[in-house]
């Protein structure tokens, strides 16, 4: 139940993407006044340059990749030379089409969004927003700098939502055509003859998978001795398995230490003194908060040493009426938890009943070819004894259904509380893993055990099939 005040709470919003737009749509559902301002445009990267127009092109690399794949399953391709002679057709990429499609998409998400918001009564000031006290944010629109042309809001309540953008190296500045970062991967006419991906984390293997599914040369130079430093162990090492089959060159343990144009093409010279040549790079080492400038530190909002704003599990900074949302804060950066801060934001603000965030409980996925998703605790937690838990993994080539569509790569994954049998935490790697983690996160979120997992029917045959028969086997003889 929202409180009731005198007249309309003022909320204003800086940065429309996923913490801003469900920021204001949450304040408008509370019947506050609510102003979002955005510079680039509502959806904010997440819309524009980072997740939708990166599973777009997932989405067709992975159609690319189901057509050989089919063969395994016995289906043919050929056409018939003037001779009547069967040949084998080549599977080609338009990645110029591919691109326009990826852009349209992501321009019509971004126009869907804010027509939702203007429906909701949001206001939409296309400007840049930056903080003026604790009480207020001034807009500098089209008209110019700050001062010349500029909105005044006054609000009750600020949300800030700027988001992030690439981090750029002072030694391999991208210049839009053959050093890239993944916001300038879109502008490309050709598939790469030869894309290096300098950075092994999930942005750079979601792009290395892709484009090696597209058909391009690709290396990946990690500076760890796996891919994915940081998530499931097993998991990154089927990946590797998968990259080193379709033809990928994985540099392990190798740092890059400049990246520069040549005539035609990019040169990375790597720390160890080796150079490799390839066509274009793509710089994937991860992202600096969108923080600077905006008037944080004179309103009093205290930041990271990394440069994020310090949020509490309801989103709010050390301002009391001022809460961060997404990327720019020192939570998780992914969409779905910057949409669950904006609206905990606001409905803290506003005195409605919030959940503070509990970020144990996020399920997320590399939408890699397979994907790998995850949900709690993980297992190098549990081995350092900072949960308690019983690990059990069971492979997908003893799976029926992943049997019959010739599924070889792929596991899932459980932990469980050691007595109870509480499931704290799962991974699933396998095709669309993205929809198979859910189960797990439900198991998760409701504390639900093994046995009660266990109890639920899955189809037969099905992928679902293996979360349950983890379950089973986990099971504590009473
Ligand atoms: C390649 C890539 C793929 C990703 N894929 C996924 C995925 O599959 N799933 C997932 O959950 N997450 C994914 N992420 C992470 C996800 O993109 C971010 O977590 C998400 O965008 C964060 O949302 P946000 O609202 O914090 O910021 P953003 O989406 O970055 O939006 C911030 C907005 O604020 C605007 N802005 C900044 N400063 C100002 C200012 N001063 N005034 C006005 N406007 C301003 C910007 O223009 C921008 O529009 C991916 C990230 C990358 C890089």
């Amino acid at each position: 139940m929202a409180f009731e005040f005198e007249r309309k709470q003022r909320i204003a919003v800086i940065g429309g993407g996923p913490g801003g737009y469900e920021a204001a749509l949450a304040g408008a559902q509370l019947g506050a006044d609510v102003t979002i301002v955005e510079r680039t445009g509502i959806g904010g990267s997440a819309v524009i340059t980072d997740v939708v127009p990166s599973k777009t092109l997932i989405a067709t690399a992975e159609a690319a990749r189901n057509i050989p794949d089919a063969v395994g399953l016995g289906v043919q391709f050929y056409t018939r030379t003037d001779a009547g002679k069967p040949t084998r057709p080549e599977v080609a990429v338009n990645l110029a089409a591919v691109n326009k499609r990826v852009l349209g998409l992501a321009r019509q998400q971004s126009e869907d969004m804010r027509a939702e918001l203007v429906r909701a009564g949001v206001k939409i000031i296309d400007g840049v927003g930056r903080l003026d006290g604790e009480n207020a944010v001034v807009v500098s629109t089209a008209g110019g700098g700050h001062g010349t042309d500029f909105d005044r809001i006054e609000a009750d309540t600020i949300v800030i939502s700027t988001g992030a953008s690439p981090r750029e190296l002072p030694s391999a500045k991208p210049d839009g055509e053959r050093i890239l970062t993944w916001t300038q991967l879109y502008t490309l006419q050709d598939l790469p003859e030869h894309l290096i991906v300098v950075g092994s984390g999930v942005t750079g293997a979601e792009f290395a998978s892709a484009y090696m599914n597209l058909g391009a040369k690709v290396t990946l130079v990690s500076s760890r001795d796996q891919v994915l430093p940081g998530e499931d162990s097993d998991a990154a090492a089927i990946l590797e398995k998968v990259f080193t089959r379709g033809g990928m060159t994985l540099l392990s343990k190798s740092r890059a230490a400049s990246v520069e144009r040549t005539d035609d093409g990019v040169r990375v010279r790597l720390s160890d003194g080796r150079e490799i040549e390839g066509s274009h790079c793509l710089m994937a080492v991860g992202s600096v908060p969108n923080t600077q400038g905006i008037g944080l530190e004179e309103a009093g909002v205290q930041l990271t040493e990394s440069g994020h704003i310090r949020v509490n599990r309801v989103a709010r900074t050390s301002v009391p009426n001022i809460y961060a949302a997404g990327d720019c804060s020192d939570v998780l950066p992914l969409a779905s938890v910057a949409f669950m801060q904006g609206r905990t934001a606001v409905f803290h603000a506003m005195g409605d009943a919030v959940n503070p965030i509990e970020l144990r409980n996020v399920t997320s996925n590399i939408f890699t070819q397979p994907e790998i998703a995850t949900v709690g605790w993980n297992q190098k937690q549990i081995e350092d004894g900072l949960a308690q838990g019983e690990i059990y993994k069971l492979p997908l080539s003893v799976n029926a259904r992943a049997k019959m569509q010739n599924i070889k790569d792929g596991f899932v994954k459980i932990f469980a509380r050691t007595g109870s049998g509480t499931v704290i935490g799962g991974v699933i790697v396998a095709p669309r893993a993205s929809e198979l983690i859910f189960p797990l996160a439900l198991a998760v979120e409701h504390r639900l055990t093994v046995d009660q997992v266990a109890r639920a029917y899955a189809v037969f045959p099905s992928l679902s099939g293996s979360i349950t028969d983890a379950a089973r086997a986990m099971h504590i003889v009473g």
